[in-house]
């Protein structure tokens, strides 16, 4: 059985830094407080620290405790389930423009930061495939990367015995190849981002939950269980582990959960069947699949799972299932760790900056892709504090409103999740 809170995870296992970071038990004050210390506090936080904010980032846990210390690590540029005119219908003429820069430029964003401060953080840029389940997703996956290279996203279509060279499997046979993906050990990035803004003055506390916010004459005042701190802004980039401190805030998104697993070192046979150019992989269904192969010769799989009111994660046993029938090499695996943790699904799949109140802003909902998008968001949060108009932004402001439905849907989700899988099985099965 797996914990959500004391996650079996690989990352945890491998990454190449880690920092116990101690609470906040006085009071002080500072230009900016972030609270959540994953890659959207943390980016925002060395980019106000470098510009010379003081800077005091506070998380509930530490350092990468949320989806940035526990996700798949592909750096995927490309927004989720939207084609380019369906993503301007919603965010209209202007922030369309500058969101799809920001988007198609997010994974060379990413390595050119951790490139310049030299994280160590096995970052490779080799490209992402995202495979077919069945002729309907070939369709729209192909009509939707036409439009996105359009723009410049640069992808190929690839088919047949290329693709089952390159990913190993007989599982897919058509997929588009984003050659500015690539792979991450997402705890180690956190690590590492949090060293940088250190370096550039930001404070981090780690076990010091937010508790309440109350607005001051000069900003705000940001409650912990042990001390508090006056700030002129607040930064929120909890993303899927929203809690109740601002009212309201968690109604914005669906939190979802998944899950990972991951071999131990296979033998050169296995290893070198499966994505052998070191593409990271994911696929089109609704209840996705994505792969990657690791530096040591492991392979790290993933998908939707669940998290029991026990706080144990669920979701293994069909993921074990599906990556044997995906990679027919895993058969019989003896799996080495297996973990999960919450991501922020929004109504439109698209990520949401907010700005609810004077002094308060928020960004999260990266549906799934925010490994790229969360780091390109911190910086965004940052120069709003630094001044930047909110209408100059690459995100257009969102108003907090709950979900349509929300309450439902939360309710729903075990069995919408087991619907999905029908629908994703009978429409493979039909393409065959
Ligand atoms: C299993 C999994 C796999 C994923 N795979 C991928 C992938 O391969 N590619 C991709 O692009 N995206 C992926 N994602 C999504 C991606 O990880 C997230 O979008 C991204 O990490 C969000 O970063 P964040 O900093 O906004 O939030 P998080 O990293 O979730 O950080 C939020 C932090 O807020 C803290 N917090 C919450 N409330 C409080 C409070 N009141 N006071 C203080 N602190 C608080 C939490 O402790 C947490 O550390 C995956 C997510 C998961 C869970």
């Amino acid at each position: 059985m797996t914990s959500h809170d004391k996650p079996n995870s690989l990352w945890m296992a491998t990454s190449a830094e880690s920092t116990a970071h101690a609470h906040l038990n006085e009071e002080i004050s500072c230009d900016v407080v972030v609270i959540g210390a994953g890659f959207t506090g943390l980016r925002a936080a060395h980019k106000l620290a470098d510009a010379g904010s003081d800077v005091v980032v506070l998380d509930a846990t530490d350092v990468g405790f949320g989806a940035s210390g526990r996700n798949g690590g592909q750096v995927n540029p490309i927004l989720p389930f939207n084609g380019p005119e369906q993503v301007r219908k919603i965010v209209g003429n202007t922030h369309f423009e500058r969101l799809t820069e920001a988007s198609l430029g997010s994974a060379d964003s990413l390595f050119d930061f951790i490139e310049k401060h030299q994280i160590e953080c096995q970052a490779r840029q080799n490209g992402w495939l995202r495979v077919d389940h069945c002729e309907k997703a070939k369709i729209v996956s192909r009509k939707n990367a036409d439009a996105w290279n359009k723009y410049g996203a640069n992808i190929e279509f690839v088919e047949d015995d290329k693709l089952q060279k390159l990913s190993g499997s007989k599982a897919y046979r058509s997929g588009i190849l984003a050659p500015r993906g690539g792979a991450v050990q997402p705890l180690s990035l956190a690590h590492g981002i949090a060293r940088v803004a250190k370096n550039a003055g930001a404070r981090i506390f780690g076990n010091t939950p937010a508790t309440q916010l109350s607005q001051t004459a000069d900003g705000w005042k940001v409650e912990t269980p042990n001390g508090s701190v006056a700030t002129k802004w607040v930064i929120l980039a909890t993303n899927g582990y929203t809690d109740g401190l601002f009212a309201g805030l968690k109604n914005a998104f669906i939190p979802f959960v998944s899950v990972q697993i991951a071999t131990p070192q296979l033998p050169p046979d296995i290893i070198d069947s499966i994505l052998p150019e070191g593409q990271t992989l994911s696929d089109t269904r609704r209840v996705i699949i994505y792969t990657r192969r690791e530096p040591d010769d492991r392979i790290v799989i993933g998908s939707h799972g669940n998290l029991g009111r026990n706080g144990l994660l669920t979701g293994f046993k069909w993921l074990k299932e599906d990556a044997a029938r995906i990679f027919p090499q895993l058969e019989g695996m003896k799996w080495e760790y297996e973990w999960g943790g919450k991501l922020a699904i929004t109504d439109d799949r698209l990520p949401h900056f907010h700005e609810p109140a004077k002094g308060l802003i928020a960004g999260m909902g990266y549906n799934g892709r925010g490994v790229a998008m969360s780091n390109i968001m911190g910086t965004v949060l940052a120069d709003r504090v630094l001044g930047a108009d909110p209408n100059s932004l690459p995100f257009p402001v969102s108003p907090v409103k709950k979900i349509p439905f929300r309450n439902i849907q939360m309710l729903g989700k075990g069995t919408a999740v087991w619907a999905m899988q029908m629908l994703d099985k009978m429409e493979t099965s039909t393409s065959r």
